[in-house]
């Protein structure tokens, strides 16, 4: 039999922006990866391109509220993408979909937006009001919440100004690093039981590395973790 790089493939190449962190990144890259493997068996594993970017210049960008810079720089590893030969993108990070159509300008290739399966498996298991926890510019611009909300008719709570400002530090200056501080989940998990008194009947993990700090086996409250959701909908488009 002989090899062929491009013909006869059993999935579509999924093209990842990622790097935003790294550390979610390599989630994703093990995720897509096992799921793959679990559909196709034996030696079958993901077709990716990655174009892997430089996370201390988009997070500068960010804090220094220039989203238009970072829309280009998204645009431009979304065209790259394109030129590799990707048949659709996925954002590996919640917040940079803040820029999801800078990301997609001029890209003929559909986007596989995080807000979509997140939502889609929320209303699956029957939710209607639920909690967002995420950086700062995901918990408090309207780009998720809008779309969880105009798109799918979701109830969405976010932590109060103060309890934000403390889910946003710790991404930052731990979860980024690959820093994993038992003081931080703790102080996760009392703003998830202060949601969930509120109202809230489940909490999004909103940003790709608080899997690496909280998961269901820390609360009775259901989380829904946009890394693995986001990865397995990749699988599934990939192989559609
Ligand atoms: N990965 C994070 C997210 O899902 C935060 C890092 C970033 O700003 O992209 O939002």
């Amino acid at each position: 039999m002989s090899f062929s790089p491009t013909g006869n493939h059993s999935s579509q190449s999924i093209g990842i922006i990622g790097g935003m962190s790294w550390e979610s990144t390599l989630l994703y890259y093990q995720a897509i990866n096992e799921g793959i493997k679990q559909a196709l068996g034996g030696l079958h594993s993901a077709r990716i391109i990655l174009n892997s970017l430089d996370f201390a210049a988009i997070e500068t960008l960010q804090h220094a509220g220039d989203w238009k810079g970072a829309g280009t720089c998204m645009n431009q590893a979304a065209k790259s993408l394109e030129r590799a030969g990707a048949d659709f993108i996925v954002i590996a990070t919640n917040t940079m979909h803040k820029v999801a159509n800078e990301t997609m300008q001029d890209i003929n290739l559909p986007l596989l937006h995080i807000v979509d399966p997140t939502a889609e498996a929320l209303s699956l298991a029957g939710h209607k009001k639920v909690a967002l926890l995420g950086t700062g510019f995901t918990m408090s611009d309207q780009f998720y919440k809008g779309r969880m909300q105009a798109h799918y008719d979701f109830d969405v709570l976010v932590p109060n100004e103060n309890d934000q400002a403390i889910v946003h530090k710790i991404i930052y200056e731990e979860l980024c690093l690959g820093n994993i501080r038992s003081e931080s989940r703790k102080a996760y998990l009392d703003i998830v039981n202060t949601l969930a008194e509120q109202g809230a009947e489940a909490v999004i993990l909103g940003c790709t590395e608080i899997t690496l700090l909280i998961d269901q086996s820390h609360t009775d409250i259901p989380l829904f973790d946009t890394t693995a959701i986001h990865a397995q909908a990749a699988v599934t488009k990939a192989l559609s």
